[in-house]
């Protein structure tokens, strides 16, 4: 049995989950995945969330086209922890548990077979940090400003609680085009009343707990290393 146990992360920690959200963020951009309007979020606790449209797990449909949109999905997610670690190397898993657990479901549904899973795991996992690496300045830029932004109120979000902190530093979609557009990214978004976008890709809001949130805290799940 595990205890939930409410760690208040350092500070460092919490500003480092603006570039994990600004890792998602850039990456989907450099995989042509369109955004949402919503933009980008952190709240003063470790928490934070992107919107942007990605695969998620549960169409069991398995065309090239299928796994393209899974594989792009699984390395913009990744992404995240990528780029966290980046800025902050100690900081702890556990933050990403949402970002893992989704990604196996996604890889369990192109390879029963488990070499093959790990294989392509690890793939997906050397291009999440070769994207991180070639768009760090754009990560930095984002990160720095969502870092900037002052306090809001943060109402909850009907598709999801992702944070329970009553304010909250966040950019819209068309403020995360203007900061991406000056490093040769061609960011979009995708409006929510267009519909699906492929076969199940669908407008999605991946929450990215803080470690010191109630739940799998500390929980090391399946590292790469
Ligand atoms: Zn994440």
């Amino acid at each position: 049995m595990t205890e939930a146990v409410q760690y208040r992360p350092d500070q460092k920690y919490i500003d480092s989950c603006s570039y994990h959200e600004a890792g998602h963020t850039v990456v989907v951009v450099a995989l042509g995945m369109p955004l949402r309007n919503r933009g980008v979020h952190i709240d003063t606790m470790g928490n934070g969330i992107s919107y942007y449209w990605f695969r998620l797990p549960g169409d069991p449909n398995n065309t090239p086209d299928d796994i393209a949109e899974r594989e792009r999905t699984i390395i913009s997610t990744e992404a995240g922890i990528v780029a966290q670690k980046k800025f902050y190397p100690d900081c702890p898993y556990g933050g990403n548990f949402y970002d893992r657990d989704q990604n196996i479901k996604l890889l369990d549904e192109m390879y029963p077979n488990r070499n093959d899973f790990f294989e392509a795991q690890q793939k997906c996992y050397e291009e999440s940090v070769r994207l991180v690496n070639l768009h760090w300045p754009a990560i930095e830029a984002l990160a720095r400003a969502l870092l900037a932004e002052p306090l809001a109120i943060r109402t909850n979000d009907a598709e999801g609680q992702w944070s329970n902190d009553t304010v909250e530093r966040w950019l819209d979609g068309n403020r995360v085009i203007a900061i991406l557009s000056e490093f040769q990214l061609q960011p979009s978004i995708r409006n929510e009343s267009l519909g699906k976008l492929l076969n199940a890709i669908t407008p999605q809001s991946i929450p990215c707990l803080g470690f010191g949130e109630a739940g799998p805290a500390f929980t090391p799940l399946h590292h790469y290393n």
